[in-house]
């Protein structure tokens, strides 16, 4: 996978290229569980037969998914692009002690940052443009929901003012209930509530009310999405499921950069609401 154009990167291009192997290597890690998850199933006893049937069927097809999602973002071009660029860079200098220096993690992350910086300085020029809260179609939005995912309810009242929407989770689902105010500030004018009153409903909450483009509705739609079946789904950075609190990844992140290939649901990434500090 040699491909290169021959010049020199700048040390921004360098750091994006340690961040996007560091996701890479975080996607081949979450592959590892994928067998070890199957046998336990196989192996413990199950409430009843279809029980055993649905979770065997969920876990082969997640795994299935991450697999797609890894290879995909293997073979993309950025990937074959940084490959070259390092097989070239070590021709011209087979050096490599100053790399040792390099811390390995922290990469993505910041790659990250500097991305959703970038779309708030975007979205601040933008501020009139069509991702103002003000400005959306709320009954469009639901109709594209709806098409994007058949299986997750969502329903308006109050003219549009609420959305209700119903995610199965685990053996159960997720509540959650939106509430628009286009009189607040756009920071607060989508307001979110995961209902139940367990410690999980409420780290919900609150890691969905910490998200990135917090006035953008669709993308709030896309990320409790992301629940959707998502309960064995081991913390993205920690690799756990159950974290110290005993409690399953409560946050869904985007993927950034989004891997080729993936699908709206597998593009998002599980955290413990204590993983996202
Ligand atoms: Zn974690």
């Amino acid at each position: 996978m040699a491909e290169n154009d021959n010049t020199e990167w700048d040390e921004a291009q360098c750091k994006e290229a340690l961040g996007r192997l560091e996701r890479l290597q975080e996607q081949l890690d979450c592959l590892r569980p994928c067998i070890p998850h199957i046998l336990d199933l196989l192996r413990n006893p199950q409430p009843s037969p279809q029980h055993l049937v649905n979770e065997y069927k969920e876990t082969a097809i997640g795994s299935s998914r991450k697999l797609t999602a890894f290879k995909a973002a293997w073979e993309s071009q950025e990937t074959r692009k940084i490959m070259g660029q390092a097989q070239q860079s070590f021709r011209n200098d087979m050096d490599l002690t100053a790399g040792y220096q390099v811390p390995h993690y922290g990469w993505a992350n910041a790659m990250e940052h500097t991305i959703a910086t970038e779309i708030k300085n975007e979205s601040n020029e933008n501020q009139n443009s069509e991702s103002d809260e003000s400005e959306v179609d709320v009954s469009v939005v639901v109709k594209d929901f709806r098409n994007k995912y058949p299986h997750i309810k969502i329903i308006t009242e109050s003219e549009n003012s609420v959305l209700k929407i119903r995610v199965p989770f685990d053996l159960s689902a997720l509540r959650f209930t939106i509430s628009r105010n286009i009189n607040l500030d756009e920071d607060k004018a989508l307001k979110v509530q995961c209902g139940g009153s367990g410690s999980f409903s409420a780290a919900v909450t609150r890691c969905i009310a910490s998200r990135p483009s917090p006035n953008h509705l669709p993308r709030l739609l896309d990320m409790i999405a992301a629940f959707h079946n998502s309960g064995y789904n081991p913390c993205a950075r920690c690799k756990k499921i159950i974290d110290d609190n005993g409690l399953k990844p409560a946050a869904r992140r985007s993927r950034s950069p989004k891997p080729l290939g993936a699908d709206d649901l597998s593009s998002w990434e599980s955290w413990h609401e204590g993983c996202l500090n």
